[in-house]
């Protein structure tokens, strides 16, 4: 096939209703039928990238193996389709006029006015057929950030109706996503804002070709059929998305409902074999039929929002499967936790992870947890703050430094058992410049990372600015903390774990980027297992 087919999610009526799990569904089913399959997004605001963003804003910000920052449904993506996005698979207002206006500065549009029609919808375009004329992929699926009818999201619409046109007939289709509400008092389900958020996208020139519908209801034939006249769609083009308990149920549902034979159809694209959805729908069958349960405290500072965690939480998801148990992931807040509620907050957990974050708010409450869990012999797990934070127990309460530190909470520590690395100390910008992306791991044998890994040679990805100080390595590794993992170019500490302890283990890098469905991240899968054994006593 040489024509790369093109597809584009536009939201309507409501925004959070799911796009990013619609796309993932869609192409989840393209590739089990046999197509190369991939999905970007394109979010309307004017930060540059998500990495300046509060998680309490944005939710989580996901990081790719290339370093990019990026909004959290390029996890989604990863997940479903178990392929590696790319910095080329999010794309931001931000980033767009940054580009645009550092091509005006070096003279580049000849002194022509820079407009946002066509200079601007031009950069989109390019970037938007970047990934398909890479040659890699039959379909790319592109997500529209934002709904319809928002100013910022113009340009985006503008540049999906002029890409349409320019691929010509089957080339290139809309699916529109809206909410179809249910109004209890009139025990009806409403599809006025569906029309008018149809009628929205026709003024600006695109016809959508498809139409996925949120409901907390069946949609009746006669409902679709008034849908379709009224939206300009064949009835099979309307599709129902009903509310499911699990996101991974979307991609069943969607082939229940043929999103994929019509958008194939609409591609003028064979049918291919059925999609192959054996090993998919094994994962599932072992969500729903777990044979054990266990409670994981998630200790954090941003526990109030559920995406600010999204990837620790679908980890979770992936491992809690693979061990066929429940995990019910407590939140507990690391600002209202000191020595004195220690106790009474995480008595009775079967395991404690310590989450990643920024800045000093709550982290006392995070080193009392790692001291509870490192006592009490809970298993522990802690990713990257939380890593750090581990560090920071063992110095003040083992070694005996009292005032040991990370440089980020306290400058002038007697003890900065974390520091900043040199080359990042004159960094001034704040977007982009942390360690990010892929970095190189080498395990030592006869360790837990070792025995977890089952290699010696891993990549894993972070995000972060402070390190563990190699200064204390010897001191820390004499008194039982051990550094397990380092980098082999530059001998930074990666993993720390505990011999004397059950499962202790604290990781420099964000391991829950990279679980998937078809490959659960073994750090997960063997946290759950050693809270499970924990629980049971064996
Ligand atoms: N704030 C810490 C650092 O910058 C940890 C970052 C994180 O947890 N992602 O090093």
């Amino acid at each position: 096939m040489n024509q790369t087919k093109y597809i584009f999610v536009t939201g309507g009526v409501s925004s959070s209703l799911g796009k990013g799990i619609i796309a993932a569904s869609l192409a989840k089913l393209l590739q089990a039928r046999g197509y190369r399959t991939t999905i970007q997004k394109f979010d309307p605001y004017l930060n540059v990238d998500p990495g300046t963003l509060n998680p309490y804003e944005h939710g989580e910000c996901y990081v790719t193996d290339d370093g990019a920052e990026t909004d959290l449904d390029l996890g989604h993506y990863e997940r479903f389709l178990n392929v590696p996005t790319s910095q080329a698979n999010n794309v931001t207002t931000g980033r767009v006029y940054l580009s645009v206006i550092e091509k005006e500065r070096r003279g580049e549009f000849l002194g022509k006015t820079v407009q946002v029609v066509p200079h601007i919808t031009n950069e989109i375009k390019e970037r938007m057929q970047l990934l398909g004329k890479s040659g890699d992929y039959d379909i790319v699926i592109t997500e529209i950030g934002g709904t319809v009818g928002d100013i910022e999201s113009l340009p985006y619409i503008e540049s999906v109706r002029q890409l349409v046109w320019e691929l010509g007939e089957n080339n290139g289709i809309v699916i529109h996503l809206t909410l179809i509400p249910y109004l209890a008092a009139a025990g009806e389900l409403k599809t006025k804002p569906t029309q008018h958020s149809v009628k929205t996208l026709m003024e600006s020139g695109i016809k959508a070709d498809i139409l996925v519908c949120r409901t907390e209801h069946e949609l009746s034939q006669d409902l679709r059929q008034k849908l379709a006249l009224f939206c300009n769609v064949k009835k099979e083009a309307v599709i129902q998305s009903i509310d499911a308990s699990t996101i991974y149920d979307v991609p069943n549902l969607m082939l229940e409902e043929g999103l994929d034979k019509v958008a194939l159809k609409k591609l003028d694209l064979p049918e291919k074999n059925l999609p192959d959805l054996l090993q998919w729908n094994e994962f599932l069958h072992k969500l729903k039929n777990p044979k054990h349960e266990v409670n994981i405290g998630l200790v954090g500072k941003y526990v109030e929002l559920q995406d600010s965690y999204k990837s620790i939480l679908e980890a979770f998801i992936h491992a809690g499967a693979t061990n066929e148990t429940k995990v019910n992931v407590v939140s507990i807040h690391s600002e209202y936790l000191d020595a004195k509620t220690a106790e009474s907050q995480l008595k009775g957990l079967d395991g404690i992870l310590v989450a990643p974050g920024f800045g000093g708010r709550g982290i006392e409450g995070k080193i009392e947890t790692v001291r509870y869990a490192r006592e009490n012999k809970i298993p522990f797990f802690g990713i990257c703050l939380g890593m750090q934070m581990a560090v920071i127990e063992y110095s003040r309460n083992v070694l005996g430094y009292k005032d040991a530190n990370s440089t980020e909470m306290n400058e002038s520590t007697a003890h900065p058992v974390i520091s900043i690395m040199e080359e990042q100390k004159n960094i001034t910008d704040k977007g982009g410049t942390m360690r990010l992306g892929a970095w190189k791991c080498q395990l030592k044998e006869n360790t837990l990372a070792h025995r977890i890994y089952g290699k010696t040679d891993i990549l894993e990805r972070h995000r972060h600015r402070y390190e563990f100080n190699g200064e204390y390595l010897n001191e820390l590794e004499a008194a039982g903390l051990k550094a397990t993992g380092v980098n082999p170019d530059t001998g930074l500490v990666e993993i720390v774990e505990l011999e004397s302890h059950p499962f202790f283990i604290g990781v420099q890098y964000h391991p829950e980027y990279k679980s998937t469905v078809a490959n659960p991240h073994p750090l997960f899968v063997n946290f759950v297992a050693a809270a499970v054994k924990n629980k049971v006593g064996c």
